[in-house]
């Protein structure tokens, strides 16, 4: 069952997608060569409650921390700890918050200090993908219009899309109906319908797709070892095209 938001829990949406991108807008800012990733969940943690939301990650099947940390290789779902960022390393960052019940929940990541140009290349690639998927989150359309539209031009940039974590319908809850896969062909799934809240969010790695979960039981990261992109936005359909409910300034 995919939910059909009224104008109400849509204006919700807005300020919990709101409170997302100004955090992550800050987390951006504050990621610097020698920083800790735990020192980023607290500013994390600071600034959403600061906002007059909750985390939407802390406490989710235990999940210990506001944000996912995931650096380098790691693929999703980092725990936030003593780890130092150094030059040359990718963080991606994810994160949700909740506002009367209703979820944003977003990701970027990003490079610290000066990066090969290889990663850097991926970091463009994997934000580029976000959006071309954006570009399908059209009424009219089928869910797997964005699942194509993201495979094709990550392929064309020789990266892959990780097969085993997708996107997913928000709302009520993090996780809602459908999943937003981010490969397949087009023309498939269900109708796009203006109401209907998507968390778009492609993960591009440089190597292959096959991902494995460290003995954390969270940390997911590439098989071969290359460097993993992920980038994310909830997005609302409507009449009028796509609308971005996290976007940052
Ligand atoms: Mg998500």
């Amino acid at each position: 069952m995919i939910s059909i938001k009224t104008e109400r829990e849509l204006e919700l949406m807005r300020k919990a997608g709101s409170v997302v991108a100004v955090t992550l807008q800050e987390l951006r800012e504050a990621v610097r060569p020698g920083v800790t990733t735990a020192s980023l969940d607290e500013l994390a943690e600071r600034t959403v409650r600061k906002l007059g939301a909750r985390p939407a990650f802390k406490g989710y099947n235990g999940f210990p921390a506001t944000i996912c940390t995931s650096v380098n290789e790691q693929v999703v779902h980092g725990i936030p700890g003593p780890r130092r960022l150094k030059p040359g390393d990718i963080v991606s960052i994810d994160m949700g918050a909740v506002v009367e019940g209703y979820f944003g929940d977003a990701a970027i990541t990003v490079a610290v200090g000066e990066v090969e140009p290889e990663v850097a290349e991926l970091l463009r690639v994997a934000e580029e993908c976000l959006y071309r998927g954006i570009e399908m989150a059209e009424a009219g359309r089928h869910l797997s219009d964005i699942s194509h539209a993201i495979q094709r031009h990550a392929e064309a940039h020789r990266c892959s899309v990780v097969r085993q974590y997708v996107g997913h319908g928000i709302g009520k809850q993090m996780h809602e109906d459908p999943p937003v896969p981010n490969y397949g062909r087009p023309n498939r799934g269900p109708l796009l319908k203006p109401g209907m809240t998507l968390a778009i969010e492609p993960m591009v790695n440089l190597g292959g797709f096959d991902v494995e979960t460290l003995d954390d039981n969270w940390t997911v990261v590439t098989v071969d070892g290359r460097y993993s992109a992920h980038f994310e936005h909830t997005v609302a359909i409507t009449s009028n095209g796509p609308e971005i409910l996290t976007r940052w300034q």
